[in-house]
């Protein structure tokens, strides 16, 4: 290498160094208002996207805390405002940028390549999917589905052990948020379990199913998460001149603007100009579509609040199988508690935690009257909240799995009974 590629490959490290969004002093805050007007001055925060407040969690009635993150020039402003509104405030992340490097070293100190002890790349985990293609042929396929806003494949596996299990396919979804990266971590590792154990129950529950994994959901969010904005929740679609992406979990074309979204595109839950605006949200839809009559399942992985969702979130209605749903799902958080203590709490979204429309669990609900459909929001309840330490990886994923091997075992002994 000459001096002059030398210079060059330096001048291209820091450049791309420069423009990793730093959150320096940044605090997350658990804030829990107090009075009316306290949930009022917290959805004004949160109306404003610009203000500098990031919400990680959605604002809810008196006494439900939410958690903020806060620069360091916006907490006396806070502190004011809690102050005269009623607000109690802890301090839950007393610097972000610590835990980011925190996460990163993981990275660089753990063997190159896909694994369960630190966060994949989106590169990564498209490998290890192509991966196991090769490895468990002809049992996995791999699936492109064409293309997002900056071009790329959403790429999926299908798991198939055999012809006849069509009518009783399962759909995984995660990180349709971006930031939300222990989503992919847990769903990879249940690909894996399905694929790898022989433990007798686990492979009765993979053989006789057709499972579709779509680990990354958003790719372009995903990857600028790992390249620009660690925090990045949205898609990268451009809607004003000063802020980009749309929330593809309220863009789904089924009562679409029908509550719990914003107008603005500045917002961390704006619903986009239309429905199926988001090439995301699009082109998975029609991708649902196409095997949609033969679901018997659709779960989607979200992070962070421990909850395990019941459609619906635009309406407090509880409709179809919800009675049985709910059941299901009391024995699956107590399978989930069993091993490490993590208590989940399960409701319906709107009852949980806060009316939303337009997400992709109600559109599959609503559309094809999937008989399973849960969203499970993993660990933790806002201690790390999206930035969870790698070594909470593997004890997340086993204990989700257990809860998900209770749900279909609940499921198969109901309808066996009916
Ligand atoms: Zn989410």
């Amino acid at each position: 290498m000459n001096f002059q590629t030398t210079f060059f490959v330096c001048l291209c490290i820091q450049v791309s160094l420069a423009e990793k969004i730093r959150y320096d002093n940044y605090k997350v805050f658990s804030l829990t208002p107090r009075s009316a007007d306290a949930v009022k001055a917290l959805y004004e925060m949160e109306e404003m996207g610009m203000s500098g407040y990031n919400f990680w969690s959605r604002v809810g009635p008196v006494g439900t805390p939410v958690q903020v993150m806060v620069p360091p020039y916006k907490v006396g402003e806070l502190e004011a405002t809690a102050e005269k509104v009623g607000m109690d405030m802890e301090v839950m992340l007393g610097n972000v940028q610590e835990q980011i490097d925190a996460e990163a070293r993981a990275e660089t100190e753990e063997e190159s390549g896909f694994g369960w002890t630190k966060y994949n790349t989106l590169d990564e985990i498209n490998d290890w999917l192509e991966n196991i293609t090769v490895q468990y042929a002809p049992n996995v396929t791999l699936l492109h589905v064409n293309h997002t806003y900056e071009g790329r494949s959403i790429v999926g596996v299908k798991v198939s052990f055999g012809p006849g299990n069509e009518n009783r396919s399962v759909f995984i979804e995660s990180t349709i948020h971006a930031r939300e990266w222990i989503t992919a971590a847990t769903t990879t590792y249940i690909l894996n379990e399905l694929l790898s154990s022989e433990n007798a129950t686990i492979r009765n529950l993979a053989e006789s199913h057709d499972w579709y994994f779509f680990p990354v959901f958003n790719p372009d969010g995903y990857e600028y998460t790992h390249t620009t904005d660690r925090m990045w929740r949205k898609t990268r679609v451009p809607h004003s001149i000063l802020c980009s992406g749309a929330d593809p979990n309220r863009n789904w074309d089924y009562y679409w603007n029908h509550g719990g979204t914003s107008g603005s595109p500045c917002t961390e839950t704006f619903r986009g100009p239309q429905p199926f605006s988001e090439p995301c949200c699009r082109i998975m839809s029609e991708f649902i579509t196409s095997i949609g009559e033969q679901l018997v399942a659709y779960i989607s992985f979200h992070s962070f609040s421990q909850l395990l969702l019941i459609p619906y979130g635009y309406t407090p209605e509880h409709l179809e199988n919800y009675e049985q749903i709910y059941q299901i799902g009391l024995k699956s958080a107590e399978a989930l508690a069993q091993r490490y203590g993590t208590q989940y709490r399960v409701g319906t979204v709107y009852e949980t935690i806060y009316q939303a429309s337009g997400s992709s669990a109600d559109w599959v609900k609503g559309v094809f009257k999937t008989p399973i459909v849960y969203g499970y929001e993993l660990r933790d309840q806002g201690q790390y909240g999206f930035l969870l330490p790698p070594d909470q990886i593997v004890p997340t994923a086993e204990e989700t799995f257990d809860s998900l091997i209770t749900i279909f075992r609940e499921y198969y002994a109901d309808v066996a009974t009916q």
